[in-house]
């Protein structure tokens, strides 16, 4: 697979049908079941806002998704159609089917008090951020996961692209109001996400903005 490669993909599935069709508010943190052949799908309703995510083995949470073996895997960096979403056993948790956006990063990470201070300002270490959001979500939970289990996640919509020399730049987003990202899942999951709420960073034009999560039975 080229490493760049952008793979456009409608979907043939009806909003009417959707089993679950969730306002995701910006900057707010979201966890939620999915079921082995479920379809999951993420709006980016008014485009460039990054969707954190984090998915776990929902019969054995120590197994979590992994972007280094996702990325090993399929020899590109970047996540879109046809991009099989691996666990750190190496098994497919999901398998993306449709994209709109084009590219999702998996490589920049959640946003977090230190990035807050390393990126912008001392000052800005107590904003919100994803992987605060992520932590009020598991703590409220109980499911057995917390702190220990967050792991390199996934940004979609959020454009992250690797430069000559190795580096990663933050650009601003590929995607656009109304664009998705579509994925079946491979076994019974639980999504962990924040709907990024940073206000620090150019990409969403400082301004986060809502999501919507849709999910169908087959
Ligand atoms: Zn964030």
């Amino acid at each position: 697979m080229n490493p760049t490669a952008q793979r456009l993909q409608t979907s043939s599935l009806s909003p009417d049908t959707a089993i679950l069709r969730h306002r995701q508010w910006a900057g707010e943190p979201w966890l939620g079941e999915l079921k082995a052949g479920q379809t999951l799908r993420i709006v980016d309703l008014e485009g460039n806002q990054a969707v954190d995510v984090l998915f776990y083995n929902r019969h054995d949470v120590a197994e979590h998704y992994s972007a280094t073996d996702t990325i090993q895997q399929q020899g590109g960096i970047y996540l879109t159609t046809g991009s099989r979403l691996l666990s750190n056993l190496k098994r497919p948790m999901l398998e993306i089917v449709a994209d709109t956006c084009g590219r999702h990063d998996t490589l920049g990470g959640a946003c977090s008090a230190e990035s807050n201070t390393v990126r912008y300002a001392l000052q800005k270490k107590f904003m919100h951020s994803c992987r605060d959001n992520f932590l009020h979500a598991l703590a409220l939970a109980d499911i057995g996961l917390s702190k220990r289990d967050l792991v390199p996640n996934i940004n979609f919509f959020m454009n992250v692209p690797v430069t000559e020399s190795g580096g990663l730049k933050f650009e601003d987003g590929v995607s656009a109001p109304g664009k998705y990202v579509e994925m079946r899942a491979a076994m019974d999951l639980w999504m962990l996400a924040s709907n990024c709420p940073q206000l620090n960073n150019p990409c969403n034009a400082y301004n986060p903005t809502p999501v919507e999560i849709l999910v169908w039975d087959h």
